[in-house]
């Protein structure tokens, strides 16, 4: 475990991001007067939920989840009674792409670091990926690549993860975005809370 704090070690990230001129998505944040958004809630959260990219709400706040999408997550927490506070909630890619399209490759290979260093300072027992991007990183970075398949298929299933400070349980979710758009996975996400809850 680092010496440093872990709020300084944050900030470094942050500042890192803020300077992150090699960034393909650099000049659409400066340009639109956005902050990147590098991620709320506990250092010493025991779960960790990792999005994708931020929308526009997020871009023009710096915070993570704070549209429709937040509100969905709120109520998906607050039926395994936490609040968001005593979590950590973060995405994948830490600036906005345009008009809310998919993160590209370079994109993640460029942000995921930063995410990899967040995880180690934190050190979660549990990581929760919301949509597939983040599915798909953190099976890849996390020993599980053997395992990964559809959000469809693996949703709501606790696999053993390999972080460098030990074993991490990760859960893939839906994006709480996809609640929105198809009523029917509201259920299913409660359900898959349930099974968070176990594990923290
Ligand atoms: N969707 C995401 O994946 N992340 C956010 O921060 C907001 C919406």
């Amino acid at each position: 475990m680092s010496e440093i704090p872990k709020t300084e070690q944050m900030r470094s990230i942050k500042d890192q991001i803020l300077a992150l001129k090699e960034s393909p998505l650099y000049e659409y944040r400066t340009s639109n007067k956005y902050f990147p958004v590098i991620g709320e809630g506990s250092h010493d959260a025991h779960l960790m939920f990792v999005g994708e990219a931020p929308g526009e709400n997020e871009a023009k706040t710096g915070k993570p989840f704070c549209g429709a999408s937040g509100r969905v997550l709120d109520e998906l927490l607050a039926s395994i009674a936490l609040d968001r506070k005593t979590v950590y909630v973060t995405n994948l890619v830490k600036d906005r792409p345009p008009g809310n399209r998919d993160p590209e490759p370079a994109e993640i290979d460029l942000y995921g670091p930063f995410l990899d260093r967040q995880i180690a300072i934190i050190q979660p027992k549990v990581i929760a990926t919301l949509g597939r991007h983040s599915m798909k990183y953190i099976f890849e970075h996390y020993g599980l690549s053997t395992m990964l398949a559809s959000v469809s298929k693996i949703h709501g299933t606790a696999y053993i993860g390999k972080a460098p400070y030990g074993d991490v349980t990760i859960v893939a979710l839906y994006h709480p975005a996809a609640t929105l758009y198809n009523g029917s996975l509201k259920s299913v996400a409660l359900e898959d809370f349930k099974v968070i809850k176990k594990y923290i």
